[in-house]
């Protein structure tokens, strides 16, 4: 077996055996993005110096015997928007950072550091982590790795698509509104939002700082629980970190949670849903009654009808707060052609932010101002606190809740990039999560006709990642859907 097919677990426990070095570690995540990221484009930029050196580094200690940590000589990659002191640049897929280099690492960035991961590169994302296709990169698009027409979903898509074309098996992302999930969904891999406050966004360049929240991707469960231990933490740089104890989320992971009552909300499964993933996702869910789960349908009134005008309301409200740092002064690209101070804000601003930026920006300064303040924002946080009730009451009589991570399947580059209102709606089925607080996973469930994965989202209520995991595992077991891999891997030399 090549040691890119090893899930994270298997390497670490490999590289503790000395199977192999970290340097070959290294070395073959390098030489699989060199195969395959021409095609696929997940990375904008790869520190493969930097990666070697780290690697050596930990086989010494390795050698010596000395803790090394956690994810010890693992190949790991980092969404575009956490900072990095290691001389990469930060660029949030934007040209208003481009070429930025950050002066400290982000807290996870630390944190992979401290547990001895060996960060090989930084991956594409939408501008700003805006979007759900990662086609509005200002470097250009990433391509899903099971079909390259299509887009990876978004906005961590750079992430999803080098775990699941396995350049690197371990990946971090950010989640707003969907952007670790419905990636993760439509690249066949697994990925987790934690709770608002278990990880520290220290570092992250903030979109919406309410809703923000980063996660881990992997191809099984337990390397997203390995990735979400060795990152997750109260940090006091970031004020919203909570001090929560971080449980061991793999130690129980093989136990199921019995009984189980999942909750079926009958808004997830309405009118929009593909029948094709309808059908995966239903599939799915029988096999949980096999298990012996009982199904609970539930209702989420306000999640349904509401959760993505409030969203993009919320959203992009502090969207426009958050990218007022960007005038050309404190960071980045600065217009070279103006006339005075104003002008010099106006066309830095104007040539350094893409289309769905400008977008954003605009919309939440709208709703802002003064006459609408009342009519949009305040409403939006008014709904955002009955959709937070809608999932209170409903984990009074469920565990969990369950439906598909998205709507459709994989969608076809440029399908949906002129309809701003077509994109926004990939994510009918995550952002309530987030308004909400709570935490969110996707699992590989199965593939469409065409080949294309569905996953199968799974909710629960604040700080019981632990319980999430489980719950996840339970079924990854009666499947092996993480042993397929993508066809663009399958052309081996
Ligand atoms: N797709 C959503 C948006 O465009 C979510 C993005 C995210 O979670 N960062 O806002």
């Amino acid at each position: 077996m090549a040691i890119t097919d090893l899930t994270a677990c298997r390497m670490r426990e490999a590289l503790r055996r000395r199977e192999f070095s970290a340097l070959e570690a290294a070395d073959a995540s390098l030489a699989a993005i060199a195969r395959l990221d021409g095609r696929v484009r997940a990375f904008l930029s790869v520190d493969a110096d930097g990666a070697r050196r780290r690697a050596a580094g930990i086989d010494k200690r390795l050698a010596a015997g000395e803790p090394a940590g956690l994810l010890a000589g693992v190949p790991v990659a980092v969404k575009d928007n956490m900072c990095t002191a290691d001389g990469q640049a930060t660029t949030c897929a934007s040209r208003i950072l481009g070429g930025w280099r950050a002066p400290y690492d982000a807290h996870v960035v630390e944190r992979l550091a401290a547990e001895g991961a060996v960060v090989v590169g930084k991956t594409n994302l939408d501008e700003f982590a805006m979007g759900s296709s990662t086609e509005n990169s200002a470097f250009g698009a990433t391509r899903n790795p099971w079909d390259l027409e299509r887009v990876p979903g978004g906005s961590s898509g750079g992430s999803a698509a080098a775990v699941a074309a396995r350049m690197v098996p371990l990946a971090l992302g950010s989640d707003t509104g969907g952007s670790i999930r419905q990636p993760a969904a439509l690249c066949g891999v697994v990925g987790l939002k934690p709770t608002y406050g278990r990880v520290s966004r220290y570092g992250l360049v903030a979109f919406a700082s309410s809703l923000d929240q980063i996660g881990p991707f992997g191809r099984t469960v337990a390397d997203a629980a390995l990735l979400l231990q060795a990152t997750a933490g109260h940090d006091p740089r970031d004020s919203t970190s909570v001090p929560e104890a971080v449980p061991d989320y793999l130690a129980a992971l093989e136990e199921p949670v019995r009984p189980l009552r999942i909750g079926l909300p009958k808004e997830f499964f309405g009118a929009g849903l593909d029948p094709e993933v309808r059908r995966v996702v239903r599939d799915a869910l029988a096999a949980y009654e096999r298990l012996g789960a009982q199904m609970v349908e539930v209702s989420l009134p306000h999640s349904a009808e509401y959760a993505i005008a409030a969203y993009y309301i919320v959203a992009t409200s502090e969207a426009s707060s958050n990218l007022a740092r960007y005038d050309g002064v404190h960071y980045g690209r600065r217009s070279s052609d103006h006339a005075d101070m104003i002008d010099m804000y106006m066309r830095s601003r104007v040539q350094g932010f893409g289309d769905e930026v400008k977008r954003r920006v605009m919309l939440g300064a709208y709703a802002l101002s003064a006459g609408y303040y009342e009519a949009y924002y305040k409403k939006a946080l008014r709904v955002r606190r009955l959709i937070r009730r809608d999932f209170q009451d409903a984990f009074k009589t469920v565990d969990c809740i369950m439906g598909p991570t998205s709507p459709t399947a994989a969608f076809r580059q440029g399908e949906r990039t002129a309809d701003p209102l077509a994109m926004y709606l990939s994510d009918v089925y995550t952002v309530s999560c987030n308004l909400a607080a709570i935490a969110g996973v996707s699992v590989p469930c199965g593939f469409t006709r065409a080949g294309l994965p569905v996953g199968l989202q799974i909710i629960t209520d604040v700080f019981t990642e632990d319980r999430l995991l489980r719950i996840a595992r339970m079924y990854e077991r009666e499947t092996a859907w993480a042993d397929r891999s993508p066809p663009v891997c399958e052309a081996r030399p």
